[in-house]
């Protein structure tokens, strides 16, 4: 494997190709890429699409690389479907379809939630809303606490309160408490 090849295996999702960098600022890089592939299935009928109907591009968040906030700029390619006919955009491994943050970044945030224990804290070092935040960290700790049932409870708990959204209605904030056991995470 030569240095290149795995240094962008490190960066990029697997089927990723760089194309360039865009240096937006000190703190900002932007990663153009594509996906390598020669052909996608079709989401409605499991047939293999190699027509190229058009693109669109997608901006994604990444991890953070070299300190660096990493933004994914993707030109996805849009296949028509040569038996029904229909258009579907291509999917990226590590990224599920509808969000615009990687599996990798998701993670990232659990693990800052698991070492600054704040909600505040970890939007501010991942640089996004505390919405997103509580989100993503509720999303995997109902995972990993699927995992640990039956377990007995912790000796302390740690209780930390934040606004979520605006209601609609009453344009009234909503607020979130969230408990973290924190002696075991
Ligand atoms: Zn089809």
């Amino acid at each position: 494997m030569t240095p290149e090849n795995y240094l962008s295996r490190k960066l990029m999702l697997p089927h990723l190709k760089l194309t360039y960098v865009e240096k937006i600022s000190n703190k900002t890089l932007h990663f153009h890429c594509i996906k390598k592939t020669e052909w996608e299935v079709c989401r409605k009928c499991p047939t293999k699409s190699y027509k190229v109907h058009d693109h669109r591009t997608v901006t994604i968040r990444d991890r953070k690389f070299a300190l660096k906030n990493i933004r994914l700029i993707i030109k996805k390619r849009r296949f028509r479907c040569p038996k029904c006919k229909s258009v579907f955009t291509e999917s990226i491994d590590g990224i599920r379809t509808g969000l615009r943050t990687s599996e990798k970044y998701r993670n990232q945030l659990l693990y800052d939630y698991k070492n600054f224990n704040t909600t505040k804290a970890v939007a501010n070092v991942v640089r996004c809303s505390d919405t997103l935040v509580t989100k993503v960290v509720n999303e995997r700790l109902e995972l990993e606490l699927r995992k640990s049932k039956n377990t007995p409870w912790g000796s302390s708990v740690l209780i930390d309160e934040h606004a979520f959204t605006r209601d609609p209605k009453t344009g009234r904030k909503t607020f979130v408490t969230s408990f973290v056991d924190n002696n075991r995470k």
